[in-house]
């Protein structure tokens, strides 16, 4: 069976490792001059490390980031809200989370495929179903027909458009800003090594995480209400957050401009369409998620693995993708949900509503935190390969 993936993002080419792994042909085409040239940073936690576990990828993964052994949140003025022991969430796994530079993951899994499958410069225009199979038609004239396609090419996927209708998408109301820095140039010993930290303000938050190679990523989110600046002036940003720990405008001064992108943060309601007939959506492109819960990647991770798993098992493909998607579409469902009100509930708008925030925070053991990453965090449910089923 040959199997055409459009979009060479972490979802699009997870699947394309783990559809090699079982002797699919697989091709992948992205739209970009060059696969890998992404900015920012991630954390990849144990759900989405397992998968890579099994794919013969943990090791090159865990090597060029950095080990986050916590994720710890605290307010503004420096009071510690909750700290969440990510070694004992993610135990079920074996693997605690992980940051790393987006580029480094994609050298990862662009180096665990043949070149001469993957095919940038190549951005979808139509996808026609035709007998047995699709014909992808590409703006560089090319066209290309497979049995089976899979639409791997995000929030704003076109193949979702033209083949199973548009759907709105919904706005968290917040804006995003996200910048690398060497751990060098900013010259502070406050900003830790191995936990991801996440600032809450009033209608603000900052967070950062070491991602390895002597670098740190931090994201900084604002309510779109509050922004009274072209969003493109990041000279404006350490005034936003000047009420922050310092540690926050040190990294921000800190920062090539050129380092810094901004994106408003959108989602879309939960879909029960997931496939017709031979083509098949996977990551962003089914399941778009807030990065409230840094799960929107590890999702896109878990659902190429058990997208492999069910085309390998399956007698049709038909077969295959209805099994994929029961699989698949609570679970990422309540992902979404969740991450899009966590994304509410952390930074209210008001003083008031920060201080509820904070006490109700503060309220929570640590250990009820911990048991509700742990459920989360265990592995890849409906996965009948997994070890610990
Ligand atoms: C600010 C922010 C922080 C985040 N942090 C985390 C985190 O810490 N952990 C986590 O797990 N998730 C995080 N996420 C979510 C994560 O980034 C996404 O869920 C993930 O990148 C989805 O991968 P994907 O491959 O499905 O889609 P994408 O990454 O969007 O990749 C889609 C690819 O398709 C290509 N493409 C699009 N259209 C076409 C076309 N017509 N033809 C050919 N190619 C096309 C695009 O160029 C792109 O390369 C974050 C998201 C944001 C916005």
């Amino acid at each position: 069976m040959n199997i055409g993936i459009v979009g060479g993002g972490i979802g699009g080419l997870t699947a394309a490792v783990a559809l090699s792994a079982k002797g699919f042909d697989v091709d992948v085409f992205e739209q970009a001059p060059a696969f890998g040239k992404v900015g920012a940073g991630i954390s990849i936690a144990a759900n989405a490390l397992s998968v890579y576990a099994r794919l013969g990828l943990v090791d090159a993964i865990v090597r060029r980031g950095a080990m986050l052994n916590r994720a710890i949140i605290e307010n503004h003025k420096g009071t510690l809200l909750s700290t969440v022991d990510l070694q004992r969430a993610g135990q079920a796994t074996g693997f605690c989370s992980i940051g790393i530079s987006r580029s480094a993951l994609h050298h990862v899994l662009v180096s665990a495929l043949p070149r001469e499958r993957l095919y940038c410069g190549h951005r979808l225009v139509s996808a026609s179903p035709m007998p047995g199979g699709i014909t992808l038609a590409f703006d560089n004239g090319e066209r290309r027909d497979f049995d089976v396609v899979i639409g791997a090419d995000g929030l704003h996927s076109s193949i979702r458009r033209e083949l199973f209708g548009d759907s709105p998408v919904r706005a968290a109301g917040q804006h995003c800003w996200r910048g690398i820095v060497k751990r060098s140039a900013v010259e502070r010993d406050d900003i830790a090594t191995d936990s991801g930290v996440e600032i809450w303000g009033v209608g603000r938050r900052f967070g950062h995480v070491p991602i390895g190679e002597d670098s740190i990523y931090w994201y900084a989110t604002l309510c779109e209400r509050a922004i009274d600046f072209e969003v493109s002036d990041f000279a404006r940003l350490p005034s936003v957050f000047s009420m922050f720990p310092d540690r926050v405008s040190s990294l921000l001064a800190a920062t090539p401009d050129e380092a810094i992108s901004s994106l408003p943060l959108l989602d879309k309601v939960p879909t029960r369409q997931w496939h017709v007939g031979r083509v098949v959506l996977l990551g962003d492109s089914v399941h778009p998620t807030t990065p409230n819960m840094g799960q929107g990647a590890c999702m896109a991770v878990e659902s190429a693995w058990v997208l492999a798993q069910c085309l390998a098992r399956a007698h049709d493909v038909e077969c295959a993708f209805t099994q994929y998607a029961a699989l698949r579409r609570a679970r990422t469902a309540s992902v979404t949900t969740r991450s899009f009100r966590l994304g509410r509930l952390a930074q209210p708008e008001t003083r008031f509503g920060a201080g509820v925030r904070d006490g109700l925070a503060r309220l929570i053991p640590d250990a009820l935190q911990e048991s509700m990453f742990r459920d989360l965090l265990a592995g890849v449910p409906g996965d009948e390969t997994s070890p610990d089923r």
